[in-house]
């Protein structure tokens, strides 16, 4: 038997076949004679830019389970990525042979996979195998592949070097019995993906997980961050006696559906649940969710190779509204940006992407873009309790120029005589210093405030979120969140409207007497989540609590790692 641990960030205990993804090798591109160069080289250049943030994003995970030394791979890939004698051989393979950018990438590629190969040095001769590796990564993403992982038919425990958001979010459910990565962070998408999904999950495992296990019986303990590779009969009865206990722990939770989350002084509070697709809302109804407080619309785009029609938007939100009704349902148009890439959107290279081209930015600038997805969302109103969130807001302005958008399209439609519902909740994520600080000014103009925690922290504390080397210092307890999570609720009650949390913390057990204190109106979590909550709600008792003013705690305890 052999023992990996990593880091655990979904629990649950699972025993089953290790499969292990390896991206596929793609089959040559073809050439295609074409007339417009200048558009080729423009694709080239978008898949260049992105291939180098996906590097930067690998190495920098990369770095704490593999060691700075071996992750210099990553920043390798990116060097020759950058370096101009390749950027401007495919460019000239474009313009002298009129040839598409795949094409050019991959005759490019050759060219230099031969120079090192015939180099004297061991290393230099090794560098000929990373562009193949190169020549892959561009060539998916200039063929706008969407990226799937292939699974066996059977259920299996998936390991990997690392996923996507995108390929997570692809993955079948019913086919992944956990996951377990080499790389990764709590915070990331895919993490929070997982979660949402309801599949135990290890990552940080580091280079010991190696694509040798593929095959092997293995037991996954999301709760410890524990891996047992061929596990002995010992390991094999206790973890399977602390699985029995977690179920039973699970069913108990089952007296809490149908219940109303209220304290024991009858402060009340919605309970509702964070999707990625609709693919997930059968565990959110099955945990008796008050609705769906996060649909992450982005994920639809993520998972298409380009951008999803009004029509196929419009189904995708009616299947989600139609179950759900009459409970609500908070649809967060596009957040797209750092961590969240799909080809498609040629987002620019940017030095710090977190703090850059994303979510209503990106709306704003590229309004076709935004008013599709408005004109699907005012036409799904009426197929069930639509809310509307916005992200990354900062400012009035966004807010005025949304609005605009807004009276724009539900003008269109009355014009075209499709029916839609105009008052429907239109409410803002507060994930930004700014816009908590403003929140006051903010309150004025929209129906809701759902603080987004996981930014928030990130942003206020100045902290990568998705940055594994940072990830003790990402202190989502940290008193000046805590603090602007309860200005922006004074804030959002003095102008009369609801406060929700929809980042991680929310979900966070620890904190929960403190929001009811604080006042706030709904959480929104994982769905495996709500039960817990709402038994939590039910045992508290917040008038004994709201004595305690938040100023006046002291630094809460780190939540546990
Ligand atoms: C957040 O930032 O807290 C949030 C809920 O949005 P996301 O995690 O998708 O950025
Ligand atoms: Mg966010």
């Amino acid at each position: 038997m052999l023992t990996l641990s990593g880091r655990g960030i979904y629990g649950g205990i699972v025993m089953g076949r290790l499969f292990f993804h390896r991206r596929q090798r793609l089959p040559a591109a073809k050439k295609l004679s074409i007339q417009d160069t200048a558009y080729e080289i423009e694709r080239f250049w978008g898949a260049q830019t992105q291939a180098v943030s996906q590097m930067k994003e690998i190495y920098q995970s990369a770095i704490p389970t593999m060691g700075q030394k071996n992750a210099m791979i990553f920043h390798a890939h990116r060097l020759i990525l950058e370096d101009t004698d390749f950027t401007n051989t495919v460019t000239r393979i474009i313009c002298d042979e009129k040839v598409n950018a795949e094409y050019a990438v991959r005759k490019a590629c050759r060219i230099f996979s031969r120079t090192f190969e015939a180099m004297e040095d061991p290393y230099m001769r090794a560098r000929s195998s990373d562009v193949q590796d190169i020549s892959d990564r561009l060539i998916h993403i200039l063929t706008n592949r969407p990226v799937h992982v292939e699974l066996p038919h059977y259920p299996v425990i998936l390991a990997a070097e690392d996923l996507s958001p995108s390929e997570t979010v692809h993955l079948d459910k019913e086919k992944v019995l956990a996951l377990v990565t080499a790389g990764g962070s709590p915070l990331s998408h895919t993490a929070i993906l997982a979660k949402n999904m309801d599949i135990p999950a290890v990552i940080g495992v580091g280079k010991q997980l190696q694509a040798i296990y593929d095959g092997a019986v293995a037991i996954v303990n999301g709760f410890q961050g524990e891996i047992f590779l061929d596990p002995d009969a010992h390991t094999i009865s206790t973890m399977m006696e602390k699985k029995q206990t977690f179920l039973q722990k699970r069913q108990e939770l089952d007296e809490q559906i149908g219940k109303e989350s209220i304290t024991l002084d009858g402060q009340k509070i919605q309970i509702l649940a964070n999707i990625g697709n609709a693919s997930h809302l059968n565990s959110a109804l099955r945990a008796d969710a008050d609705g769906i407080g996060l649909f992450r619309s982005e994920f639809l785009y993520l998972e298409s190779h380009q951008f999803p029609s009004e029509e196929q938007q419009l189904e995708a939100y009616r299947s989600v509204l139609e179950p759900m009704s009459p409970r609500k349902v908070i649809i967060r148009t596009l957040d797209v940006g750092a961590d969240k890439q799909a080809s498609y959107f040629h987002l620019p290279h940017e030095q710090n992407p977190a703090m850059g081209y994303r979510a209503i930015r990106i709306c704003l600038t590229q309004p076709e873009i935004f008013h599709t997805q408005l004109r699907a969302l005012y036409r799904a109103s009426v197929y069930g309790n639509l809310g509307i969130l916005f992200p990354m807001i900062t400012s009035l302005e966004e807010i005025a120029a949304i609005k605009e958008q807004v009276a724009q399209v539900q003008q269109e439609l009355e014009q075209e005589n499709i029916p839609f519902h105009r008052d429907i909740e239109l409410g803002i994520m507060i994930e930004t210093p700014a816009a908590a600080l403003i929140s006051d000014q903010l309150a004025k103009e929209v129906d809701f405030f759902s603080i987004g925690t996981n930014d928030l922290t990130q942003y206020l504390l100045a902290i990568d979120r998705q940055n594994p080397l940072l990830e003790h210092f990402y202190q989502p307890h940290h008193l000046a969140v805590l603090r602007t999570i309860e200005l922006v609720t004074k804030n959002a009650h003095k102008s009369g409207i609801w406060v929700g949390i929809c980042g991680e913390l929310g979900g966070d057990l620890s904190l929960t007497e403190t929001f009811l204190a604080m006042g706030i109106d709904e959480l929104s979590v994982s769905s495996s989540l709500v039960l817990p909550l709402r038994k939590k709600v039910r045992e508290t008792n917040v008038k004994k609590i709201r004595k305690k003013t938040l100023s006046n705690l002291p630094p809460l305890p780190c939540p546990p790692r």
